[in-house]
């Protein structure tokens, strides 16, 4: 895959947040590109929930960033995301997990997160529906979709996700809000464009096809590196971790299979 043109990922110079002024300055900051990607394209930057993603950031900073104002975060991890929503408790966050999930932890997403944006197999549904009816809770969650035909990215293939979403009325724990997707990891903003459209066309078709399968009929897709383009494309949701906390050192590599 990388050797292809265009695939080589983008390099961004996002300086580590160290204070809170640095926190209250790189939201600002993402604020602002929100707003004028939504204006762009006629559409209202409230429409546009900016959730910072704090994976690898200690609880130390994560105390600033909820200091500047963040009210959630997500985590692409949960045995990470479980320690610090336990660590953090006092602060009243709320926390999205935002990666894959083993169905052996689906009784810790359970316990303590308020969404799930990850969902792509009926074992990991059931699971969690399991677990969250014990636990008499609901959860928020989001259809990942493979939009760039990467074989090793996680996600629905996007010709099953009509099917799959016909069948999550039965886990009734579960609150389907909307589909979510990764990008190519590409300099080339076409093709990541293509990947965010992608998943607005079959959300459009799908909800043409049945207004009730959807929930809302959100989209959450765009990251620091692409936030503008996906917002364009009509991201309701973005998640942002680096533009916000600073460079991370853990390669995507270790939360990405194959990259
Ligand atoms: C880490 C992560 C993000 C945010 O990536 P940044 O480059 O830090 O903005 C978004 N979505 C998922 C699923 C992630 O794991």
């Amino acid at each position: 895959m990388t050797s292809q043109p265009g695939a080589e990922p983008p390099i961004h110079d996002f300086p580590i947040a160290t204070g809170v002024a640095d926190f209250v300055h790189n939201i600002a900051a993402v604020r602002s590109k929100i707003a004028a990607a939504a204006e762009r394209v006629g559409r209202s930057p409230h429409d546009v929930r900016l959730l910072p993603v704090s994976k690898t950031v200690p609880e130390e900073r994560i105390r600033l960033a909820v200091q500047a104002g963040c009210r959630e975060l997500g985590e692409n991890k949960v045995q990470e995301a479980a320690r610090k929503a336990t660590a953090l408790a006092e602060l009243g966050v709320k926390w999205s997990v935002i990666g894959h999930l083993q169905t052996n932890k689906a009784r810790d997403v359970a316990a303590f997160a308020h969404e799930f944006q990850a969902l792509d197999s009926e074992r990991a549904a059931a699971a969690l529906d399991r677990r969250l009816q014990a636990a008499g809770r609901s959860l928020d969650v989001f259809v990942q979709v493979n939009t760039s035909d990467e074989p090793q990215k996680y996600g629905l293939p996007p010709e099953e996700v009509g099917a799959f979403l016909r069948a999550l009325p039965h886990y009734s724990a579960l609150r389907v809000r909307g589909l979510m997707t990764l990008a190519i990891f590409s300099s080339d903003t076409e093709r990541v464009r293509a990947c965010f459209s992608r998943l607005r066309t079959l959300r459009d078709h799908l909800r043409e096809s049945d207004p009730d399968l959807l929930g809302d009929a959100g989209l959450s897709m765009g990251m620091s590196g692409d936030y503008e383009v996906a917002i364009e494309e009509g991201a309701t949701c973005v998640r942002v971790g680096q533009a916000i906390f600073g460079a991370r050192q853990v390669p995507d590599s270790h939360y990405w299979p194959g990259l």
